[in-house]
């Protein structure tokens, strides 16, 4: 019998040293730092050149379909072991990295999709360094965000008391503000009002999310009026009264007006100037949504005029993801009413409770402006972005993209075979071919199989709306990258690809 088959003995377990640490190997292990610091700062240095790389090249890589490879290989089983993070990131960057929605790239101009910024891939790795939790306490990314809310509370007009957190985007930010506006109803009428008693009112083309948050708050779907359009797209304010006026009579509570500064289809505005009139006779709420729209408060050109009244708002909802350019994600929301925001959301049990001293202090929360409680730093990406960008370029690319969006609609005025469905009054502009020997329904699906076409060409990105009931190829341009050059070149795409689909020669 050889001695290891004897095992150890008792005592010699018991004075035994403490085992050597087992080696790192995968399922060894019980910690997640890297083993070899200096290999992992090689490797940091290294994804960091590939990401810089990425978007100084933005301009050569347009949207490619991910390849059927790449998807087949991410469908596999949650691994059980682990890999070495160089494997892991090597994919990353061959197989994940290059196949982006493409709104990196100056001909991106389809949905509202903002483009991005250099200075936000920064913001992410100093946002990850900290890992920061922004639901509240008292560290430095809340007196960032506190900043960046300040900053926007100046900018759009809504005084001392106003309030605002920073969100996912637009769509949160359109919920919180109906919800606060319901906790005014519940204040003015008593918290029993039933949700089937409440209406709030948008025009017609105002964005989906309208209707997500009203369903959210309960509220039966036909108790979301649509106000139909004018001839100028913005909704009918006559309407609207005598809307207000017959559901008052019926017993409603009116609740909520929303009003859009850049509407999602056309990218034409409500007039807010005039609903905030309504608005404060009628002692409803009126929020606006200004996913994009709200920036043209920072144009110098003709543009501006489309934000004038934001400032009479009882609440506003915008995305710095869209053209600020911050990266995703972020929107914000603003309350005027910071008290009244602030019972919405402040709801906090004992574990929670803050401090006059220490972490635990720092009130305000922002937990108490939101339905999140753990957040991440979002504030960083925008302070860093303001900072260094400022609010005069901001406004140069605000208008920088209006311009070209009458320089696309004049583009496609002069363009063989196509026809521009409105005057852009902002940045969107809609168009679709001027097909006589084609239906409608031909006409309309020939719009959807031009703009596929001209995505997987890598050539240009619209996306398409249906305009007075007829599908258009639209643009919505809030693209710092794009230059007037690319500008003709997409609608010379759009031109050749609509001639080639009805069978026609190409002008060129
Ligand atoms: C984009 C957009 C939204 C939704 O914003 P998200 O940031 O995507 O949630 C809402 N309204 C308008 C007018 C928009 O353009």
């Amino acid at each position: 019998m050889s001695d290891e088959d004897a095992g150890p003995s008792l005592a010699d377990a018991f004075f035994a040293p403490e085992p050597a640490p087992r080696s790192p190997v995968a399922g060894g292990r019980a910690d997640f730092d890297p083993e070899d610091w200096g290999a992992f700062r090689a490797l940091a240095e290294q994804v960091a050149a590939a990401c810089v790389d990425r978007i100084e090249g933005a301009r050569e890589l347009p949207w490619r379909p991910t390849p059927d490879l790449v998807k087949f290989e991410l469908d596999e089983p949650a691994p059980t072991g682990g890999a070495p993070l160089e494997q892991v990131m090597g994919r990353v960057l061959s197989d994940i990295m290059p196949h982006a929605t493409g709104n990196t790239h100056p001909r991106f101009f389809g949905w509202v999709h903002g483009t991005g910024l250099a200075d936000g891939l920064l913001a992410a790795m100093v946002e990850a360094a900290m890992n920061s939790n922004c639901g509240g306490r008292d560290h430095a990314a809340l007196y960032v965000e506190r900043q960046v809310i300040s900053w926007m509370c100046g900018l759009f007009g809504f005084g001392e008391r106003a309030s605002g957190v920073l969100v996912s985007g637009a769509s949160m930010a359109t919920l919180y503000a109906l919800l606060a506006a319901r906790r005014r109803a519940r204040e003015v009428c008593g918290d029993e009002i039933a949700a089937e008693r409440l209406t709030v009112y948008a025009a017609e083309g105002a964005h989906a999310c309208v209707d997500k948050a009203c369903d959210v708050l309960g509220l039966p779907a036909r108790n979301l009026r649509k106000i139909p359009l004018t001839q100028g797209r913005r909704m009918s304010l006559r309407a609207l009264r005598s809307m207000l006026a017959r559901d008052r009579d019926a017993g409603f509570t009116p609740m909520a007006v929303v009003g859009t500064v850049g509407g999602v289809e056309t990218g034409a505005s409500d007039d807010l100037v005039k609903m905030a009139g309504i608005a404060k006779a009628e002692a409803v709420w009126l929020h606006v949504d200004g996913a994009f729209g709200a920036w043209a408060r920072l144009a110098r050109g003709p543009w501006r005029a489309q934000a004038d009244g934001i400032d009479r708002a009882d609440s506003l909802g915008f995305d710095f993801h869209k053209w600020p350019s911050v990266n995703y994600d972020c929107g914000c929301v603003l309350i005027r009413d910071g008290d009244l925001h602030r019972r919405t959301f402040s709801n906090r049990p004992n574990y929670l409770t803050s401090a006059d001293d220490g972490l635990a202090g720092g009130d305000p929360w922002f937990c108490d402006y939101g339905l999140e409680l753990s957040r991440s730093f979002r504030a960083l990406k925008v302070w860093i972005a303001l900072k260094t960008h400022g609010l005069e370029r901001l406004g140069a690319v605000v208008d920088k993209c209006c311009r070209q969006a009458r320089r696309m609609a004049d583009r496609v005025q002069a363009a063989r075979g196509l026809s521009l469905c409105f005057e852009p009054k902002l940045n969107v502009v809609c168009f679709r071919p001027d097909a006589p020997e084609l239906s409608d329904a031909e006409a309309d699906a020939l719009v959807t199989r031009a703009a596929a076409a001209m995505q997987r060409a890598g050539e240009a990105v619209f996306s398409t709306a249906r305009i007075d009931g007829r599908m258009a190829l639209r643009a919505a341009i809030v693209n710092h990258r794009t230059r007037d050059a690319d500008i003709d070149a997409a609608v010379a795409a759009a031109e050749a690809v609509c001639l080639r689909l009805r069978g026609l020669r190409g002008a060129t």
